[in-house]
Formats: C-alpha cells, structure tokens, sequence
C-alpha cells in the first residue's frame, strides 16, 4: 500500500482495474495495469492516461473576424479616431464596476503608468510580493523605485499581508499585492495596513480577470487596479492591458503619460504637454478583438472555476498533493492558473522534475511555476548599476538583499506545481484523467524514483 488516507479510492481502483481486466485483451491489460490496477506509468512504457490535447487557446469565431473586419474596413485603426477603444474602456468599466478604465498597450505598461500617476520615483520603495511575473518589478525599476519584496503566505501562493507592516518605511509610496493566478491576495489585511500608514494599493491584477473578493472585482478594492490582456492570459488580445480605478483626477494622469503627455484635450496639432510618458495606447484592432472576447469571459471563467473545484476535491485525497489554498474573502478565483504544492516526502523522494516528467508523459502537461525573483541576478545588476547607485548609494545593495530574504517563497518555488487556464475549459472526464495520472505516479513513485 502506497499510502494511508486514500485506501477506499485505491480499493475502488484496484475493483475496477480488475473489472476491465476481464473484458479487455490480454496486450491491451499489460499495457494498462500492473498487477494493482492503477497500470503502469507511461514513463516506464506504459499507456498513457490520456493522448488528446486539452483545449486550445485562443478560442475564437466570426465574432472576432466580424470585429477585425470592422476595423479594418473603417479605416480607423488608432485610438482617438475611432470608437472601439472607448467603447472597450466603457464596457471593461462596467464589468468590473470601476468608475474609469484607461486602456493601455499591454499589463507592464498598465502598471508602469499606474505608478507614474501615483508618483512613485527615484528613491521610493514599493512593496511587492516575490511570487509574480517579473513585470511587476520591472514596473517599479523603471520608475527608478526600489521593489521591497514581502514573504509569500505558503499556502495561499500569495503576497503574506501579514508581514507587509514591518516592510514599511518612510521611504514606502505603494503597496502592489498580485492576484497570483486568478486567486485573491488578502485584501482586508492588506487595505486596513495602508488605510493605518496612509499608502495608496496598486492591485496587478493581470491574472484574475473576474476574480472578487468578497462580491467586488479585484482591481476595485485598491486606488487602481491593472490588467493585462497578453495572449496567455484569461481575456487575451494578443498584446493589451488596462488600469481601473474610480478616481478621475488619477485616470487623466494616467491618460496623459500613456499617451505622451498629452492630455485628452490636446489632439491634432495642438501641441502642449503635462509630466512626461510614452506612447502606451491601445490599438482599435485590439479594442475589436476584447470586445468579442468577452463575450465569452463569464461563461469561460465559470467552466474554470467548476472544474478547479472538482479537481482540488480529487487531488486533496492524494498524499502530498496541496491545492493553493484560498482566503475566506475570495468569493471568485480566476484560475489563470490552477496550483498545487508538490511534497517529494509523500512520493518515495521522487523530485519535483521527475514528478512533472511522468505527468507529462501520462499526457498531462504541468509546470514547475517561478523561480525566487528576488534572487534573480538581473535584480543585482540593476541595484548596482550606475544610476541606481547614484540614487541608492554604494552599499544599497547589499542593504536591500538582507530586507529581501524571502524564505517562505524559496521553500515554494521549490514545491510549486502549475497546470494552465486552458486544461480547466474541458470537461469534469478530463480533471478525472489529471487526478489519475497523479495516482499513477504517486502509486509507482518508489519505482519511478529508482529509474530516475
Ligand atoms: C502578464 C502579467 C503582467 C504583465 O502583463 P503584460 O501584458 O504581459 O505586459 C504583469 N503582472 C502579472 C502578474 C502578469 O501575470
């Protein structure tokens, strides 16, 4: 017996090995199932739980051909001529129940503008979690700031609000929480320690399109809140982003440096400026191409959610398998990514890599997530460059990297387990199929060990 706790499921599993055994061929038997029913993992030559590729993504049809079409044929294809962009930013408001949205060229851009509107610049620090893209320290190094990073809640995956208070300084400008994954951070703790130091929240929320916390959409409960509409992501124009927020002082700002420093009402040759910016608009092809998109977010995003939910109640019954936990706040997760923590004590020493290898060769691709950001050598490079010392000071640096110690997050890069958004817009058969080849895995895991 391989483990305690699923002793019923593997009983069950052995009755129906059994079972087929009967009706199937004898080949079709040795390749399927070893003498305990869970059959033998494809790595060491058995069948595969499964050869069909799980859903493609982009999904799309006339409705996005009609919209491209559209724009294509009017000629009008930048914002400021046309209405498709506007009409994005509208309805994108509406969605999230924002008061404003600022279209913007991608998820870094929508955040680097966001900053610049919140005045965050050389010699600030912005606090923010080392379990993210790398976009969201980019954004804040190239305001000059320097990214505090605060430990991540194990089990959640998500920024440990608890901590942030004692990361503060009188140096701090913003506290940026990502919704990692489409999850929720802890937006109570962490809106009640800005409300008590007095610092705005700049929610990236570039995962977790329709994610809420507790009935309100993430991006809402912060000053702003940034999205990103990349060709990976839950609503994807191939290259998009936007801020949300309900400020309308802070969304002209945010216009303005999107847009050269040009405000909204300075267009044609009219040629005055405010602060600096770039050029970080949204195309209307792009605008054309949400707007179809979203047509299908909701239902998209309900699939997701129902399968993730169904599939952590089979994976939970696997020893050393432990779905991202979610806050009690969390009333909705976007699942761009659904997550689990892989404990190799639980599977014969089986490393992590070897663990992600069998699945895959099951036909079930999963990947091993981040690495420690905070550890990554470009950050170095950056802190101890020519204009971040000047900034900073000669021994910023190694300042910085005693604050940076993350060590929760080290222990989660190393036991992190991601399957992507598309694998959950299948069917209930298919996270049936990812929960068997996990038993298989973990059923051979001392064998699999040793052939590793
Ligand atoms: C994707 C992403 C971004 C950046 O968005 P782009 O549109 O790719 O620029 C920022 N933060 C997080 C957490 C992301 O996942």
């Amino acid at each position: 017996m391989p483990h305690r706790v699923s002793r019923r499921r593997f009983l069950g599993t052995v009755a129906a090995g059994a079972a087929a055994a009967v009706t199937r061929p004898a080949t079709a038997r040795a390749a399927a199932g070893g003498p305990d029913g869970v059959g033998e993992p494809a790595l060491l030559g058995g069948r595969p739980v499964r050869t069909e590729a799980f859903p493609s993504w982009p999904i799309a049809d006339a409705r996005e051909e009609q919209a491209l079409l559209g724009v294509l044929r009017s000629g009008k294809w930048g914002r400021g001529v046309g209405e498709q962009v506007k009409q994005f930013e509208r309805a994108y408001a509406e969605l999230t129940g924002a008061r404003h949205c600022l279209a913007t060229a991608n998820g870094s851009t929508a955040l680097l503008t966001s900053l610049y509107a919140l005045d965050v610049g050389a010699g600030d620090e912005v606090i923010v979690p080392p379990y993210t893209f790398v976009a969201t320290v980019n954004a804040v190094l190239l305001r000059g700031a320097l990214p505090i990073f605060v430990d991540t809640d194990i089990e959640t995956f998500q920024i440990d609000a608890r901590r942030i208070e004692s990361a503060i300084t009188e140096r701090t400008r913003v506290i940026v929480p990502v919704h990692l994954g489409g999850s929720a951070a802890d937006l109570d703790t962490i809106l009640a320690v800005a409300q008590r130091r007095r610092l705005p929240v700049l929610e990236d929320a570039c995962q977790a399109h329709l994610g809420e916390w507790k009935g309100r959409k993430v991006g809402t409960l912060g000053q702003a809140g940034c999205f990103s509409f990349q060709a990976s992501k839950n609503l994807n124009c191939g290259e998009g982003g936007a801020i949300v927020t309900d400020d309308p002082a802070f969304v002209e700002t945010c216009y303005t440096f999107h847009n050269n420093s040009r405000t909204r009402a300075t267009s044609g040759d009219n040629f005055s400026y405010r602060g600096t910016g770039g050029n970080f608009r949204l195309t209307e092809f792009q605008a054309g191409i949400l707007q179809a998109q979203m047509t299908r977010l909701d239902a998209q995003s309900r699939t997701r959610e129902a399968n993730a939910s169904y599939l952590s109640g089979l994976l939970k019954e696997i020893p050393g398998l432990t779905p991202a936990r979610m806050y009690a706040g969390c009333t909705r997760n976007a699942y761009h990514l659904y997550m689990f923590r892989y404990d190799p004590a639980q599977f014969a020493s089986l490393p992590r890599a070897r663990f992600l290898e069998a699945l895959k060769a099951e036909g079930i691709p999963a990947a091993a997530g981040y690495a420690p950001l905070n550890k990554e050598a470009f950050l170095e490079d950056t802190l101890t460059s020519r204009g971040f010392r000047r900034i900073y000071g000669e021994r910023a640096f190694a300042e910085w990297r005693e604050r940076s110690q993350c060590p929760q997050n080290d222990r989660l890069c190393g036991e992190a387990v991601w399957l992507g958004q598309t694998m959950l817009l299948g069917t209930r058969a298919d996270m049936d199929q990812i929960a068997e080849a996990a038993r298989k895995v973990s059923a051979h895991a001392a064998r699999l060990a040793k052939a590793g």
